[in-house]
């Protein structure tokens, strides 16, 4: 067989990099060094609505609310309780036919504080933690962790959190049992050698003046939070405190070739997806940019992809577009068609075994598309149509963008779930479609800077289709 016709043939999976110009190279490295700085500045997800917004303005959009009427080629946004927005681009079709979404979620997994989290044992003061989203608990310990959130105080008075990430801060840990004392830990399963109930950070160990207290150290530290953000304990009952890992994001490798960073699910589908947004001229159909929450933890809440927000928003844009007719809101829906920017599990040959090598996604093979998630029989997933999947195929072809179409995992081994099957319930096609990731979850997460490249690619080609 001739080597043209071969070619045809098959469906190659061709190492990204090969055969990369000069220019594609630079381009794709210098987009990777804006994504880096992104990370460093937006580790929860109040932070990355706090840098989107002013990404965002800085770029011609304003808050929806300050419009009376829209007109096609409009730059809007909302911010939902700081902690979820969307972003749209106007249209010169009218909302009626459709709109093109790209939707990726900006909460990542972490450690919460308690409600009730300081106290003092045995010469220490700690935190008391509550994890959010699914992690592997000895990940956690033994790293240099930061704090970021709010504290609002009961009069409304909202205190800004962010200690550990400046160099002159101080940063915090989560102790682990030294070897020679840990037999009976090695013993025990992975998933149980830490206790959700030990991830206790360490705050302090220098005990306050008054001799007669009990709780001096306690009250040390309450006395210097105090003195820096005029706080009480009970004001801890009304904050929301993130433990998260303090470490930079980095290029990795000798080749520069990948990104090192927490919380990379999904702020690398955020970043990709708002910077394409940033960078369209006008569109024929509406373009609408989700950055959601609460992802991690089932998409619930008003704040999270399963809350009425979203329709609110697009009720908005009919409103003020002045489009208005009975149901006009699920038509919009049914005729709509979404990129769920969300990653994708990549490849590890050192955890070979956990994949079907011929339906996995690679670090450095391009976008990686999930037709299906779900798990065991493909049960909760929502599963894109064989139609718009030729559609989204077609788009990236004839726009060179490298893609991947895989599964999470081997059969009844791997599964997940995405926002997807919330906006395909709606009536939306929607497909996964996000950047391979290895250590997914992990307080250090690895991607690869052709993919992140690659994915900004995508989502603005989808927008601009
Ligand atoms: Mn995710
Ligand atoms: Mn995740």
């Amino acid at each position: 067989m001739e080597e043209n016709q071969k070619n045809n043939l098959l469906n190659k999976k061709e190492i990204g990099w090969k055969n990369l110009d000069t220019r594609e190279k630079e381009a794709i490295f210098s987009f990777s060094n804006g994504y880096i700085k992104f990370l460093n500045t937006a580790k929860t997800e109040r932070e990355a609505v706090c840098v989107a917004k002013e990404i965002a303005e800085s770029n011609g959009f304003r808050d929806i609310s300050t419009f009376d009427k829209l007109n096609p080629g409009d730059r809007v946004y909302f911010v939902n309780r700081e902690k979820s927005m969307y972003l749209a681009i106007l249209g010169t079709e009218k909302l009626e036919k459709g709109v093109q979404i790209v939707g990726s979620h900006i909460d990542s997994p972490r450690l919460d504080l308690k409600p009730n989290p300081l106290y003092e044992d045995s010469g220490f003061a700690y935190f008391k933690t509550h994890y959010y989203g699914g992690i592997k608990k000895y990940q956690w310990t033994t790293i240099p962790l930061s704090i970021h959130g709010v504290i609002v105080k009961s009069n409304g008075q909202k205190i800004t959190v962010n200690i550990g990430e400046d160099d002159s801060d101080p940063i915090f840990t989560i102790t682990d049992l030294l070897p020679h004392l840990a037999q009976d830990q090695m013993e025990k399963k992975l998933k149980n050698g830490i206790d959700g109930e030990d991830l206790n950070l360490l705050l302090g160990s220098i005990p306050c003046d008054n001799e007669k207290e009990t709780d001096k150290i306690k009250l040390n530290i309450l006395n210097i939070l105090n003195q820096k953000y005029d706080i009480t304990e009970a004001d801890f009952l009304s904050s929301e405190l993130e433990i998260v890992p303090a470490f930079k994001a980095r290029s990795l490798g000798f080749d520069g070739s990948m990104v090192a960073a927490y919380g990379q699910d999904d702020r690398v589908c955020a970043y990709t997806s708002l910077s394409a947004m940033m960078a369209l001229e006008n569109v024929k159909t509406t373009a609408i940019c989700i950055l959601s929450d609460k992802e991690e933890i089932g998409s619930m809440g008003n704040t999270g992809m399963e809350s009425h927000m979203f329709d609110y928003f697009v009720s908005e844009l009919l409103n003020k577009s002045g489009e208005n007719k009975p149901n006009l809101l699920d038509k919009v829906f049914c005729f709509s068609k979404m990129l769920s920017a969300d990653v994708d599990a990549g490849f590890d040959p050192i955890y070979a075994s956990v994949s079907d090598k011929t339906n996995s996604a690679f670090l450095g093979r391009g976008i990686g598309l999930n037709k299906y998630t779900g798990a065991r029989g493909k049960s909760g997933a929502s599963d894109a149509n064989a139609e718009y999947v030729a559609w989204i195929r077609n788009l990236l072809e004839k726009n060179d963008i490298r893609y991947q179409i895989s599964e999470l995992g081997k059969v009844d081994v791997g599964g997940g779930g995405t926002i997807a099957y919330i906006l395909a319930n709606k009536g939306v096609d929607v497909i996964d479609c996000g950047v391979p990731v290895l250590s997914m979850h992990a307080p250090y997460e690895v991607t690869s800077k052709f993919d992140i490249y690659t994915a900004y690619k995508t989502y603005k080609a989808f927008w601009e289709e």
